[in-house]
């Protein structure tokens, strides 16, 4: 397990070594001095906190410079694909703040063009049709030490390759009966040059092409193609592409493309606590362990919008974990101090009691009630000011109150003072307890000099926040833990699955919280601190305006600066 990074934001250099390739780019005149960047998802799921760092990598590299970013589905797998996530990924790259240029590419906009090349090669005879089945075709592929051995259909001539070919295009052939090989070096140490495979026969719809087709271009060789297709000058890819490059490059120089992109690749993003993979996530979803893909808990871009993180603050944690070659696990406690850093600045203070405790002020008059107005944010008037009402009941949180408490409590406790926070000192006379002796109501009574005033005489160090009885909202909070209790939960240690690592905590539902009024107008795009308890945002998906829904998005306790101490 690599260890997980903890850089200080301010530490991050800004230049890394692909702005660097750019600028030299740039200077030499290489791509006639353009910069022509591509994201290219594949839509079989929806996006990650993974993609958003090669998001804000390709658009923010194109903004930069004053160049393009194509977005472009690599949509050659039928079967795993859909329209659905072909949506959400539009929606999650531009509520990321990114546009792309001209229209939405994909793929299979260059089908016919792909084919086209495909009898390219045949024609020069650097493409075939084998007959190998998959279990032989492995065989004969040799291994890391080994070299491969010829096909007996690799020296088939071109006329027949062309027949063939054009056989397997027309559904003359079943799912898996043949392939297109590239004709490249059997014995390549590169086993990604050992022939690959660059068309097979699927007998499926496709959701763009429809029935069109009957036989789909391979990533690898379609990949490239796209890319110069599109004359894109670099071509950005995570580092498992790596030794995929000769072919890029192989499959373009024999081609009368437009243009010979650079692949350049970077080490992708993984963050502790967290399962990126596609895969686990669809595994997650498809067997209920979350409620879909855009779950709070979800690493994903819908996930996260939903949870309450900004654009801003994943664009910033972008920034801040850099570009580099090397591999590494970047601390999860990174993203939410920035998520943190940007909500302290821009949420709107309220105030919610998660855990009601009731308490009657026996000397505050029954029929009446006062307005009281604080600002919404302590440092940003610009905000303004949110109204709320004190009056004779009221509600704190349970955890407020203690009747035998440690000698350093601040808050309630049976003949102690404390502040409602924006409001009045209370002080506690008697407790009211149920039949097992627990608290569920308190008698007290307000000290009416104390509004805006310290107490003449005496010290009240404690501040809580509070909700009135009757002029509050009745919420339902939705508290979020890490979704997985273990670092690293993919990574097999233990010998356990990932799925046994998941946190039987990491959704606690807590009903009939009692919210401050104006909580009405919260909008599901921007979060509230919910004073001394965290970041809440309205659910986009469950609340109704009777019965409002609000999600964790994140603690107020700062774990990253206790790390740096
Ligand atoms: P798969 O190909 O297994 O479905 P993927 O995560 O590679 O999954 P793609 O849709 O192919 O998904 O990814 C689109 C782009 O996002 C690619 O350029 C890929 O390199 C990049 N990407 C994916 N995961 C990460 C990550 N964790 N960090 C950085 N970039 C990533
Ligand atoms: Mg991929």
């Amino acid at each position: 397990m690599t260890k997980a990074i903890m850089t200080k934001p301010e530490n991050v250099a800004p230049e890394h070594f692909i702005r660097q390739i750019i600028k030299q780019d740039l200077a030499s005149g290489k791509h006639q001095g353009r910069v022509a960047t591509r994201f290219p998802p594949e839509p079989n799921g929806y996006l990650h906190i993974g993609h958003a760092k090669s998001i804000c990598l390709n658009f923010g590299l194109a903004q930069e410079f004053s160049g393009t970013c194509n977005l472009r589905f690599d949509d050659t797998n039928p079967e795993k694909e859909n329209q659905e996530y072909i949506d959400s990924i539009e929606r999650d790259v531009r509520w990321l703040g990114f546009s792309w240029s001209g229209d939405v590419r994909h793929a299979s906009d260059y089908f016919l063009q792909l084919y086209e090349y495909a009898v390219e090669l045949i024609r020069q005879g650097k493409a075939y049709v084998d007959h190998l089945n998959a279990e032989q075709m492995r065989e004969y592929r040799g291994t890391l030490t080994e070299a491969g051995r010829n096909s007996p259909f690799r020296d088939r001539g071109v006329e027949e390759n062309l027949a063939l070919f054009e056989q397997m295009r027309a559904g003359a052939f079943d799912d898996g009966e043949c392939v297109l090989r590239a004709k490249i070096d059997m014995s390549s140490p590169n086993i990604n040059m050992r022939d690959p495979v660059i068309y097979r026969i699927r007998k499926v719809d496709h959701h763009q092409t429809g029935n069109e087709w009957q036989i789909y271009p391979m990533y690898d060789y379609t990949h490239c193609i796209s890319d110069a297709l599109e004359e894109i000058t670099h071509s950005i890819c995570t580092l498992e592409f790596e030794d995929h490059r000769p072919l890029y490059d192989w499959v373009l120089d024999q081609l009368p493309v437009p243009c010979h992109p650079q692949q350049i690749e970077f080490s992708r993003l993984n963050l502790n606590y967290t399962v990126t993979s596609k895969r686990k996530l669809k595994q997650l979803v498809d067997e209920g362990h979350v409620n879909g893909w855009d779950d709070p808990r979800m690493p994903t871009i819908a996930g996260m919008r939903r949870r309450g993180y900004t654009p801003s603050a994943l664009r910033q944690f972008c920034e801040m974990i850099g570009v580099t070659k090397s591999p590494g696990v970047v601390d999860v406690g990174m993203l939410e101090f920035a998520i943190r850093d940007d909500l302290d600045r821009n949420a709107p203070r309220a105030m919610c009691v998660l855990r009601p405790l009731r308490v009657v002020l026996e000397n505050y008059p029954e029929s009446s009630s006062e307005e009281l107005w604080l600002s919404a944010h302590p440092k940003d008037e610009s905000l303004g000011k949110r109204r709320l009402v004190f009056e004779r009941e009221l509600f704190i949180d349970q955890s407020d109150f203690m009747e035998n408490p440690p000698s350093d409590f601040k808050r309630l406790t049976v003949g102690g003072e404390v502040r409602l926070r924006g409001g009045y000192i209370i002080k506690c006379e008697r407790v009211i307890k149920d039949g097992q002796g627990v608290p569920i109501e308190l008698r007290c009574s307000y000290d009416p000099e104390t509004l805006g005033k310290n107490p003449v005489g005496r010290k009240v160090k404690g501040v809580i926040h509070w909700a009135s009885a009757n002029h509050s909202l009745k919420v339902q909070v939705r508290l979020y833990n890490r979704l997985f209790n273990h670092t690293s939960p993919d990574s097999g240690e233990d010998g356990k699955h990932f799925l046994e690592h998941i946190n039987p905590e990491s959704l606690v539902v807590l009903e009939g919280c009692v919210a401050e009024p104006g909580l009405v107008q919260a909008s599901d795009a921007l979060a509230y601190q919910f004073e001394r308890e965290g970041y809440f945002v309205l659910d986009a998906k469950d609340s109704s305006s009777d019965a409002l829904v609000f999600n964790r998005t994140v603690e107020l306790r700062d774990s990253w600066a206790k790390v740096q101490k």
